[in-house]
């Protein structure tokens, strides 16, 4: 079998990944600022590292997957009037800043369960780890690589660039940033634009503050993710993730502060998912484009034509590589949609048919191509968790599955092994990997009898001639991909799209 090879952001190369400590991997995932709701945008890295946890654990690794909680210190602006993100939030919706925090946690979290997200071992907060980044902001000071200003505290970025490698992770080039930021010098404390707050000074009017060295303030986003993930899972570890976006500044300076802190460099392989785009544009305010993981759920934004239930968009996530860009339609979602019926169906069958033999004859190129689609999904996954891949084979698996109910081919075509790998294929991959949850039985029951309702009181309004009514029940549930049929005996059969 082939090794388990990531592509390593930090070394722009694809490697085959051996964890520092043999049977265990130690991985990190920046997680939510919870100063609002988690839209769409969030679903794609959470999804892709619940795949790499899944998949770690399958392996047999035994996984620490330490996923943050930024609850303070996430701020936009770098200039004297820094707002925290959360206290804004907390300002604009009269709430107390911990208030905020619960109730977008919370969401958070119940989004992550409809994603069949597997909870990470530890969640640390921010705000629960104040101390542990004062300590490490004083190393760094003691260290001569961030420097006091006002109350505030500044990461010395040119400094820090004449004796490491700045730049290493996202490939920015200081000279180049120093030159573009020049002119847009103000009355800054900083000494340099590029550098980046530690800590930042907080007046008395400030909601979210906590004593330090340099007086009452709050931390910076970055020395968050670097204290906790050095706490959690030491100076270094094995796997770094998030989002595209955030390997500048937030992953170099994380690997900055660190490298100064420790002496070493954080993380060994850093893995980023790629961005969503909105029907081709980037999601962004002023495009209107930002749909909240609620509003996709319940098909309430306007750029919906309905609901996608949170395995659809799982379902679609994984259908494209992680590293390339995945654009959201309605036309892709609802493609997504029947793809994912056509594998439960597949799946449904497979779970009812047992290897049973009335006959002879085995067709060997058969039973070779299954055990080859099925074998290689290990390799998918081991090439960079191309998940796409794992899907293709078995959408591909999905035509021999019917056929083998149908008995278009039949059973003694396959071998027993052949069988047994089929099953266990889609368990593995589908169910425990890919981590993609069956629609309920029972949901799929109470739809049926809500159904045989409907076709109820079609049939009697036929019965005294209110066709206005029968039709608008057959025209309405076509439009929702249930189609009825009228048969010759006076039953009403039914299928859905
Ligand atoms: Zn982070």
């Amino acid at each position: 079998m082939s090794e388990f090879k990531i592509h390593n952001s930090l070394t722009r190369q694809k490697e085959v990944f051996t964890p520092l400590y043999p049977g265990h991997v130690g991985m990190y995932v920046c997680g939510p600022t919870v100063s609002g709701e988690s839209h769409l945008g969030h679903a794609r890295p959470y999804i892709t590292f619940d795949v790499l946890f899944r998949y770690l654990q399958h392996l047999g690794y035994k996984v620490r997957y330490v996923r943050n909680i930024t609850d303070a210190g996430h701020f936009e602006e770098e200039g004297r009037a820094a707002e925290d993100k959360i206290a804004k939030g907390a300002l604009l919706e009269k709430l107390e800043p911990m208030e905020l925090v619960q109730k977008y946690t919370n969401l958070y979290h119940w989004a992550m369960l409809q994603f069949n997200c597997k909870e990470p071992s530890i969640e640390p907060t921010a705000t629960g780890h104040i101390t542990e980044q004062i300590e490490m902001i004083q190393k760094i000071i003691s260290q001569g690589y961030a420097y006091e200003a006002n109350g505030s505290v500044y990461f010395d970025v040119k400094k820090y660039a004449e004796n490491f490698k700045y730049g290493i992770l996202s490939g920015r080039v200081l000279e180049d940033m120093l030159e573009t930021t020049r002119e847009l010098e103000n009355q800054d404390e900083k000494r340099e634009k590029v550098d980046f707050a530690l800590w930042k000074n907080a007046p008395a009017e400030h909601l979210m503050r906590w004593p330090s060295p340099w007086g009452y303030g709050f931390p910076g986003w970055h020395i968050e993710c670097s204290a906790m993930s050095s706490k959690y899972l030491g100076q270094q570890f094995d796997i770094h993730g998030g989002g595209m976006d955030l390997q500048f500044p937030h992953h170099e300076c994380e690997i900055a502060q660190s490298e100064v802190a420790h002496g070493e460099l954080m993380a060994r392989y850093w893995m980023h998912n790629n961005m969503i785009t909105i029907n081709g544009r980037k999601m962004g305010k002023s495009y209107n484009n930002v749909i909240k993981l609620t509003e996709m759920f319940a098909g309430t934004h306007p750029l919906l034509e309905k609901p996608y239930s949170p395995m659809t968009i799982r379902f679609y996530v994984l259908q494209t590589h992680y590293r390339s860009t995945l654009d959201f339609s309605n036309e892709a979602l609802q493609a997504a949609e029947k793809g994912l019926q056509r594998l439960w169906d597949a799946y449904a069958i497979l779970q009812q048919l047992s290897y049973a033999t009335n006959g002879t004859g085995l067709n060997e190129e058969l039973d070779k191509q299954v055990q080859q689609l099925c074998s290689e999904c290990a390799e998918h996954m081991n090439d960079d968790m191309n998940t796409a891949k794992v899907m293709a084979n078995l959408f591909e698996l999905a035509p021999v599955i019917n056929s083998l109910r149908h008995g278009q081919i039949k059973m003694h075509e396959i071998s027993e092994p052949a069988f047994n790998l089929l099953k266990q294929t889609w368990d593995t991959y589908l169910i425990e990997i890919l981590g993609l949850v069956p629609q309920k039985a029972e949901d799929s029951d109470k739809l049926g009898d809500v159904l045989q309702l409907l076709i109820d009181i079609r049939k009697e309004a036929k019965g005294r001639k209110d066709y206005a009514t029968s039709d608008k029940i057959r025209n309405q549930l076509l439009e929702i991909g249930i189609q009825l049929k009228d048969e010759k005996d006076g039953t009403v059969s039914f299928s859905v799209e």
